[in-house]
């Protein structure tokens, strides 16, 4: 027998002459299957290609009984071919006929083969064929040979993914890489978007997959491993990086991974077959990335991000790709396709051409998140492996009322999400048109409705969602998204900014709610095991004192003249209000020292959030100006649920009536005390459950600007004090089974409440 290795060289060359050649895509195949087997001294060469129905139909044989082309198929698992695709692994097997999962196709003829090699044709690690060769002598395919085997297999996922083997699926078939898929995530922001998809960190493309001269690809891939770990030895030196902690973690990760001999191995190796410098990165990518997906442990998981992080650093380096270039074909449309992003990263992109954000990581509450519902984008989060599943440019639809992605949709569900898109559009349009009517209920209650907010990008929703004002301003996200501490100057001009964009509607500051899940990349605390009751919000601005008063400087100075209101988030003893009073105070002092004019009014508030304050509610009213309860966490606190974890987050009833009573008794104790209450968390967004809040008694309420219409159009339907009998009765009684929630659907229904 021939030396089988006479080589790979010549075959990927012989390749590279057949893939310029202008064949029709059928001839093409069957003349790379020929090539190879020729190459590899096999009796047999067939390639396999993955369809979308899970079905592995044979393209191309050289060898087997040619009539079996595109008649043959093997569902995925099933058989060798079938299993080769489905672990994303080779086999080699001198006796074919005695593996366990061999299955026998009479059409092909291939009983007399005996030994076989298969190999999956890779893309990204996802298996989108099998190339096989088979001889009728027993015998074990050397290592270089399998190596050589899954090169080729490189060129033919070249074929499959540039749509040329599309042209040879029969009617009403197709491929597997162009298969619709729909992936079921969570609904983090809600909102429907159609579009294209934009890869955030984009696949790079290595069109160049054949070299000419080996030595001069491993001195070109020598020298970018080498650039790459300096890169990383410099990040980890820099000061900003703190000792501990994650970002620490995965850079350190990341070095392990760069200096790795069998990496670096493997990629000499494959380019020693043939392969460029940037395609032997991209195989061996692939490869380990097939291997690792099934992994179900998740910090393996992650480690798999960081590998892949890694590699495509590389392949960066290597084909000098810029992701600048992609920012410019920015489509109008974008559905940004990212694993995780920062809050920052999203403002790069232009408001304008961004329909919506897949994150295949994320916390309802994470930074993104609040930045992006903030700037009214569709959000799902934890869409497991949509980032694979997608190409660039890909159709895609997003669905963040349901939580659900659809990527190249069929045409009927185009349709149906674009009905529904005009329905929204029409709901809008309502909406809208009550942007100047006055919030008054039907038995005439006048309500306050203001929105929440925390970036510049919002302020133009004032005007546009008819809210009265700012009832929530979440300073925090200004220090979020910036790389660095915001100075003095800087935070003075963004609230001045505010102030001017808001044209004289209050805006109510709440000082820094850094801390928990808010973290600021460049102010690290201790690692906390329980970061949600730990040194966050007015405890960390406390034990901060110069943080807290360079921000009530700031916002002195910026309401100069005018009024200025600010609360504080987290308060759980009313001895803290007074101590950020006093450090008010000697602002005010220090600032009317040096002739600063100071803003002509000044209205001083506390969130309420923690349930040890529900204890303190006389003493809380007489501290303070005005009390907002921020129900988000107040309701986390009370039932012992986390926010951001899903499995707990929906596990109670915020409509139950434990916490209908404790709100009921806050909006009491205001009453009493004459201290006017107001509500910021998510619920007061929500038609249904802002209408149980007027039921206990609120007449102000503040919510994300989208929800201000809907919330309008079921105040004017609604008549509070019949809602309010009934709601309160249901609450007063101890041993009564309706739900609060029941009752108020009954309700909405009946009276024809739009909710
Ligand atoms: C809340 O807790 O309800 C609230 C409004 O604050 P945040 O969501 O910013 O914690
Ligand atoms: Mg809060």
């Amino acid at each position: 027998m021939r030396d089988l290795s006479a080589g790979p060289r010549v075959l990927l060359k012989r390749l590279r002459e057949l893939m310029a050649e202008p064949l029709e895509p059928q001839e093409r195949l069957d003349r790379i299957v020929r090539q190879i087997a020729n190459n590899m001294v096999a009796e047999v060469c067939s390639c396999y290609v993955l369809r979308s129905d899970g079905v592995l139909e044979l393209y191309a044989t050289e060898g087997l009984n040619k009539d079996a082309v595109h008649l043959a198929q093997l569902k995925m698992g099933q058989g060798l071919v079938g299993t080769i695709a489905a672990s994303a692994q080779p086999l080699n097997l001198s006796d074919a006929q005695a593996h366990p999962a061999f299955r026998y196709l009479p059409e092909t003829g291939e009983e007399i083969y005996h030994s076989f090699l298969g190999v999956p044709i890779l893309r990204a690690g996802r298996s989108l064929g099998v190339l096989v060769v088979q001889n009728k002598a027993q015998r074990n395919y050397r290592e270089d040979e399998v190596e050589a085997l899954e090169t080729t297999a490189m060129v033919l996922a070249e074929m499959i993914a540039t749509g040329e083997l599309k042209k040879l699926t029969r009617p009403g078939l197709e491929l597997d890489l162009t298969r619709p898929v729909s992936i079921e995530g969570d609904s983090y922001s809600e909102g429907i978007g159609l579009g294209h998809v934009v890869l955030h960190e984009p696949r790079i493309v290595v069109t160049n997959l054949l070299n000419e001269d080996a030595d001069k690809e491993i001195r070109k891939l020598v020298e970018a491993i080498g650039s790459l770990r300096l890169s990383i030895d410099d990040m980890l030196s820099r000061r900003e990086i703190s000792m501990e902690g994650e970002h620490r973690e995965v850079l350190e990760t990341y070095r392990m991974f760069a200096h790795d001999q069998g990496w670096v191995r493997r990629m000499e190796e494959a380019i020693r077959n043939g392969l460029t410098a940037e395609a032997a990165v991209e195989k061996v990518q692939s490869d380990t990335k097939a291997r690792m997906m099934r992994l179900t442990d998740p910090y393996l998981r992650e480690r798999m991000h960081d590998f892949d992080d890694l590699a495509n650093r590389l392949l960066r380096q290597l084909t000098g790709f810029s992701s600048q270039s992609m920012a410019e074909g920015l489509p109008t449309d974008a559905i940004i396709f990212a694993r995780a992003m920062g809050a920052a990263e999203l403002l790069d992109y232009p408001r304008g051409n961004v329909r919506g954000l897949v994150l295949e990581d994320g916390a309802v509450t994470s930074h993104i998140v609040i930045v992006a519902k903030a700037m009214g984008i569709a959000v799902v989060g934890q869409a497991a492996g949509a980032v694979a599943l997608a190409e660039n440019g890909d159709t895609a639809i997003i669905d963040g009322d349901d939580g659900k992605v659809h990527v190249r949709p069929v045409a009927d569900l185009v349709k149906a999400y674009e009905e529904k898109v005009r329905l929204r559009a029409r709901r809008q349009e309502q909406f809208r048109a009550l942007r100047d009517v006055e919030p008054v209920t039907k038995d005439g209650k006048r309500i306050k409705l203001q929105m929440n907010a925390g970036l510049l990008v919002d302020l133009p929703q004032l005007s546009e969602s008819g809210a009265e004002g700012i009832g929530l301003f979440r300073t925090e996200l200004q220090f979020m998204i910036s790389s660095t501490m915001p100075k003095a100057d800087e935070q003075e001009n963004f609230y001045r900014s505010v102030l001017k964009q808001a044209e004289g509607r209050p805006v109510t500051f709440r000082t820094l709610d850094i801390g928990g899940d808010k973290v600021l990349p460049y102010f690290r605390g201790h690692e906390e095991e329980n970061p949600a009751l730990g040194w966050r919000a007015i405890r960390l601005s406390l034990d901060r004192p110069g943080l807290l008063r360079t921000q009530l400087r700031a916002l002195l100075k910026a309401a100069a003249g005018a009024e200025l209101k600010m609360m504080l988030p987290m308060v759980t003893e009313v001895s803290e209000i007074r101590a950020v009073r006093e450090l008010m105070q000697k602002e005010v002092q220090h600032l009317s020292k040096f002739g600063h004019q100071l803003p002509k009014k000044l209205q001083f508030g506390a969130m309420l959030e923690v349930p040890a304050l529900l204890w303190q509610l006389d003493a809380l009213m007489n501290e303070v100006d005005f009390v907002s309860v921020g129900s988000n966490d107040l309701f986390q606190f009370t039932m012992a649920v986390d926010r951001g974890n899903a499995r707990v987050a929906d596990r109670f009833d915020v409509l139950g009536k434990p916490f209908l009573r404790i709100l009921r008794d806050i909006v009491r104790a205001g009453e009493r005390n004459n201290t006017p209450v107001t509500l910021c968390g998510e619920i007061a967004g929500r038609p249904l459950s802002a209408m149980a809040l007027m039921g206990i008694g609120f007449r102000s309420i503040s919510m994300s600007p989208t929800a201000i219409g809907p919330i309008k159009a079921m105040l004017l339907a609604l008549d509070v004090d019949r809602l309010a009998a009934g709601l309160n009765a249901a609450l007063d009684d101890d041993a009564g089974l309706v739900s609060p929630r029941d009752l108020l659907v009954q309700f909405a229904n009946d009276h024809e409440i739009p909710v």
